[in-house]
């Protein structure tokens, strides 16, 4: 239902918190956030609002690069597991996603063939799952998140982020994703409101767009990896 990514100097978590309460008008059941530690990748996610999300996270999550959710289930009920991001079961990998993958129960039968193990009942979870297989299988993190968006059909915009890169990977089809820059500070999310207090330049995203964000500026490309012009414009928003 409603995504929010930073990249850039300064805590990461304050903003995500506030992206999601500036999405709630969007209507969900669920919130959470994940965010790199330096290590690796710590997740608080649980069903209900975003102010249950901020009084369950007592030690706060410090780090840059993260990305926060809320969430509008369409595959399993509203629960702690099924909220967004999901992992695949390591700290290595998390994903936020928006839509609906069509094809996740044949991905899932195959991926589980594998030996992947499963927490939820969402579509979202495989999303995770294939990244860390095209990572096994030796592909570096872009190469990985770009087979994975390939095996996707349905509609999505997602966002993912790996525990050893100050890098946020995002592609959408179907559902809004835009980019929202400033300095030396990124952001992504679903709608504009997301971030309008930190930037009012805006890239929105197409179709097959497939975007690297990191902290010296944002890469945009269609889904082969061929550079595509995406030009920031200045959003004027009456609230
Ligand atoms: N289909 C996903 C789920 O049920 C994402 C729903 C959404 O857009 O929030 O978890």
């Amino acid at each position: 239902c409603g995504i929010i990514g930073h990249v850039g100097d300064g805590n990461a978590l304050e903003t995500l918190l506030t992206g999601l309460e500036n999405l709630e008008y969007r209507g969900y059941d669920s919130a959470g956030v994940a965010i790199q530690n330096g290590s690796g990748i710590d997740v608080e996610k649980r069903s209900g609002k975003v102010e249950e999300l901020k009084e369950a996270i007592d030690d706060p999550l410090e780090g840059d690069v993260g990305i926060g959710h809320t969430r509008w289930s369409t595959h399993g009920p509203p629960t702690d597991e099924n909220a967004h991001p999901h992992t695949d079961g390591t700290e290595d990998v998390a994903v936020v996603h928006n839509g609906i993958i069509e094809n996740y129960a044949t991905l899932k039968e195959w991926l589980q063939a594998k030996g992947h193990e499963f927490t939820s009942d969402t579509d979202t979870e495989v999303i995770p799952h294939l990244i860390q297989y095209y990572l096994d299988s030796g592909l570096d993190n872009e190469a990985a998140f770009r087979k994975a968006v390939e095996d996707l059909e349905g509609s999505y915009a997602v966002t993912a982020m790996l525990s050893d890169e100050h890098v946020l990977y995002a592609a959408r089809k179907g559902s809004p994703l835009v980019v929202g820059v400033e300095d030396d500070e990124f952001f992504l999310a679903s709608d504009v409101p997301a971030f309008l207090e930190y930037t009012d330049s805006v890239v929105y995203l197409e179709d097959g767009d497939v975007v690297v964000v990191d902290e010296s500026g944002v890469e945009f490309t269609d889904l082969d990896g061929n550079p595509i012009a995406r030009e920031p414009e200045t959003v004027e928003w009456d609230p």
